[in-house]
């Protein structure tokens, strides 16, 4: 990082947040006093917040309010306390001194601003900068007494650095500033501290480089004494690939050539100024951006040169920005409309940050800054007045409160599909484009946004380009039997998934019927069940939704493990609204077909994934195989299974020789059927099934299309179940005489759902040969026979266990992991 030249210059630059307080001022001392052999220039701005708080006086004064004086005490205080921690009591008073006399120009200079309104720029620029002038006096003082670096200089940029303010922002006067910088400089001096931000104009007026200009301040200095190199330190590890604010898990970016970084700074990027390039860039002079509270580290390193591996670099976002849109017939072949647009804005200071025209020249729009929405609008309208008055142009539109969204790296260049990945990023999220631009570098990739997605938007594109974790924000309603399963097979598995595919699953809820656990940023897995008890809250589905679909991750799953119909007549909704529902939960497709036409549509609309493999056969792929068959254009002609382990278990052991009755009770005692086994014998479970993959096949089926045989006696409808279970022997002849009647035919009794292309749909007690698929499958396993075009003589046949927690839980995993591959995850 060293020059080998001995004399040659670096330049320091620390920003507010690095001088913060007496501790700060101490670590930045440290940093000096440990650079290798050469010249340091230190560039500092002002103390964290203390040109907001100057320009905040002058803000009191313009309306008339006292209150100014206390501010400027209070900022005299935060300043007395450094400097009485840093400095011996003489060098300390002596500063104060110095403070005073600002203080009373401060004063001065407020008071008459009084009454006028408001205060001309001049007035601001003078009063903001009297916080670099304060760290810096006091830096220079305590570096002196420290003692270590020799030949110090205190300098004043006001009097060496000068600029003049033209329409693209203040233009550094070099002849006359290296002058006035050659006149300043004591002839051995080794060691300088400069303020930054601070300037005058060739008439010798004191001015800024406008807001956070203490970077460009550090490169103005740097081409000025000709530097080595230049250091920026601010309060993070480097230029990272997006605003660590919004996304947390952005990257140090190692090194980016100068065009990356003005283009990021440009776009929203504030850890470095936008024009802080442009001198180094003259002279080529390499920018570290480092951190002062974490020295030993690299930091990003700004050259000429790119890492073009690494093709996109960072994601950015500009906020408060509003959209004109010219629209019109009569904009087509005209040569000049773009022109008199942006002549128009230019005469009212408008400054455009992004501009997309359609090829088809019938419409044109721009960005602007928000505060500047109305005035522009005004301006173009006036503009536009005889083509609006003739109908050439049909309309100006003006959208507020968006936002910019920048994806920008050298490598973009010539390099296809880097575009189609923003997209897919932003549309799987959810979020809707309204303009695009992409610069002829092909450096930028920007997209106008909706202000109220912007984190969301940078989240999801930051982890389209890996640039960190696919993040799902997931709510599991009604952890029961298989939700609890699930959550142990999640936690089991969460690290690895993160480790080899880059997917971080957030639990961030847990709703129970009674009780619900809210979790930011998610509940620990690997302690779920004390997790969820903790802190918990009386349940509020309203409040449960609105926390796990926080606007800021890019992707809500909702996991439904209930079997509750009202939360399944939300699905609806919540996949309007974007939420992707993974569900074993059978009532919502299985609802009437008006409610199962809005899921469809809903999902169709926002783009949110709706899966529900575990609905039908638990973790068995049987609507998979049937959507499988059906997209790649075979014909469905039947489907035909046992759908119900409870049944299938039943007629499996079922041999005549234990009367029905004894073995439902004996199946109930095992927990192989519902608490209430008339659940399973009436064939509604089966016959939901049967809809399911009705539907699923394409056809209009309601449940009162399907035929269902009832194995629950008409008499024993009412009752509790142990009086159902009390009654039932009195029904065994019965399924004794039909069971006799099939075996003396060579065959088997099976409760099977039946349903074909015409429509027709049934569901009960069949006499099967004994060598059929159905009659030969174990336990409480279920099988599914589709017949289809293809698979027409062999039928396709899907068996294995199709009930119980694991399996089924492991089928909403794999759906989950399915969600996860849509969402742009490679598994
Ligand atoms: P300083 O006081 O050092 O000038 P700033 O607050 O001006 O610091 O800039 C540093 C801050 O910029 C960081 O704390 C970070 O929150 C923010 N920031 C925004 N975008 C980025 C980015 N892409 N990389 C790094 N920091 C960023
Ligand atoms: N102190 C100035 C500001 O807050 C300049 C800077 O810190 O870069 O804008
Ligand atoms: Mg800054």
């Amino acid at each position: 990082m060293s020059s080998t030249d001995p004399n040659a210059w670096a330049v320091h630059k620390f920003g507010g947040s690095s001088v913060a307080d007496a501790d700060c001022f101490a670590r930045v001392a440290d940093i000096i006093e440990q650079q290798p052999r050469g010249r340091v220039a230190v560039v500092l701005s002002a103390c964290k917040g203390v040109t907001d708080g100057l320009l905040g006086l002058v803000q009191l004064a313009e309306q008339q309010d006292e209150r100014w004086v206390h501010q400027i005490a209070a900022l005299r205080e935060r300043h007395a306390v450094i400097a009485r921690a840093l400095l011996p009591a003489a060098d300390a008073t002596a500063w104060l001194t110095q403070f005073d006399a600002d203080r009373d120009d401060i004063a001065a200079i407020l008071k008459g601003v009084r009454g006028k309104q408001p205060a001309d720029g001049s007035v601001r620029d003078r009063i903001s900068g009297y916080g670099e002038i304060w760290s810096t006096r006091l830096f220079h003082r305590y570096l002196a007494h420290r003692g270590v670096r020799r030949n110090l200089q205190w300098v004043d940029a006001r009097q060496c650095l000068q600029v003049q303010w033209g329409s693209l922002g203040p233009a550094v006067q070099w002849d006359a500033s290296r002058a006035s910088l050659r006149a300043l400089l004591a002839p051995d001096v080794a060691t300088l501290v400069i303020t930054g931000y601070i300037a005058a104009t060739p008439s010798g007026v004191q001015t800024t480089l406008g807001r956070n200009g203490s970077d460009f301040s550090a490169s103005i200095f740097g081409a000025l004494l000709d530097a080595a190199e230049i250091h920026i330190w601010t309060d993070v590890d480097g230029v990272l690939s997006a605003d660590p604010r919004r996304v947390p898990d952005a990257q140090v970016i190692t090194s980016l050539s100068y065009n990356e970084a003005m283009e990021l700074a440009y776009f929203g990027a504030k850890v470095i100024h936008p024009q802080t390039m442009a001198p180094a860039v003259a002279q080529n002079i390499p920018i570290w951006i480092r951190n002062t509270f974490a020295p030993q580290k690299r930091g990003t390193l700004i050259g000429a040169v790119t890492n073009k591996e690494q093709p996109v670099k960072g994601i950015t976002s500009i906020e408060n920005v509003a959209l004109i849109n010219l629209e019109g017939a009569g904009m087509i072949g005209v040569p000049g409309t773009a022109h008199r647009l942006f002549g128009a804005l230019r005469e009212a200071e408008i400054s455009v940050i992004l501009i997309s025209q359609g090829s088809s020249e019938h419409s044109i729009c721009c960005a602007i800054p928000g505060a500047q929405a109305q005035a522009a609008h005004d301006v173009v309208q006036r503009a536009f007045e005889r083509e609006l008055a003739e109908g050439q142009i049909q309309d100006v539109q003006l959208t507020r409160d968006l936002a910019i969204l920048a994806v920008v790296g050298d490598g973009m260049a010539g390099m296809p599909g880097v575009a189609g990945k923003v997209f897919q990023a932003l549309g799987a999220a959810n979020i809707n484009v309204r303009a695009i631009a992409q610069g002829a570098s092909e450096r930028n990739i920007s997209v106008v946004i909706d202000g109220a997605q912007t984190t969301r938007a940078l989240r999801a594109t930051h982890a389209g380009f890996y640039l960190s974790p696919h993040t799902l924000s997931i709510g599991v309603i009604g952890p029961g039997t298989v939700g609890k399963v699930l959550l142990d097979q999640l936690a089991s598995q969460q690290a690895r998934l993160a480790r080899e595919f880059n997917i971080d699953l957030r639990v961030r809820g847990i709703l129970r019927s009674k009780q619900m656990k809210l979790a930011e940023p998610s509940i620990d897995l690997s302690r779920w069940r004390e997790a969820s008890a903790e802190g918990a809250e009386p349940a509020d589905l309203e409040r449960f939704i609105d926390h796990v679909h926080a606007g800021f991750l890019p992707h809500t799953v909702l996991i439904d493990c209930s079997a509750n119909e009202s939360v399944a007549r939300r699905y609806a909704d919540w996949l309007a609204a974007g939420i992707h529902i993974i569900t074993p939960n059978k009532k919502a497709n299985s609802a009437e077909l008006s409610y199962y036409d809005r899921l469809r549509d809903a999902r169709r609309s926002s783009g949110a994934s709706y899966l529900y493999e575990t609905t039908v056969g638990a973790g068995l792929p049987v609507v998979q195989t049937l959507r499988d068959l059906r997209e790649t254009g075979d014909e469905i002609r039947s489907i035909e299974g046992i759908f119900s382990g409870t049944l299938a278990y039943l007629f499996n052991i079922y041999d005549g020789s234990t009367p029905f009755s004894a073995i439902v009770r004996d199946a109930k005692s095992r927990g192989y059927t519902e608490p209430d086994p008339r659940d399973d014998l009436s064939g509604m479970d089966v016959a939901r099934k049967l809809i399911i993959l009705g539907r699923e096949m394409g056809l209009r089926l309601e449940m009162a299309d399907v035929q269902v045989e009832s194995l629950v006696p008409a008499s024993l409808v009412g009752g509790s179940s142990e009086e159902f279970l009390a009654q039932l022997p009195q029904y065994d002849a019965q399924m004794q005489a039909r069971f006799v009647a099939a075996r003396d035919r060579g065959n088997v009794l099976r409760y099977v759902g039946r349903v074909s292309a015409d429509g027709k749909a049934t569901v009960g007690l069949v006499e099967l040969e004994s060598h059929h698929a159905f009659a030969n499958i174990a336990l409480t396993d279920n099988i599914v026979r589709y017949q289809t075009a293809r698979y027409c003589n062999n039928p396709l046949i899907v068996q294995g266990p199709g009930a119980g927690p694991e399996v089924t839980a492991g089928g909403v995993f794999a759906d989950l992991l399915r969600l996860c591959t849509f969402l742009g995850a490679r598994l």
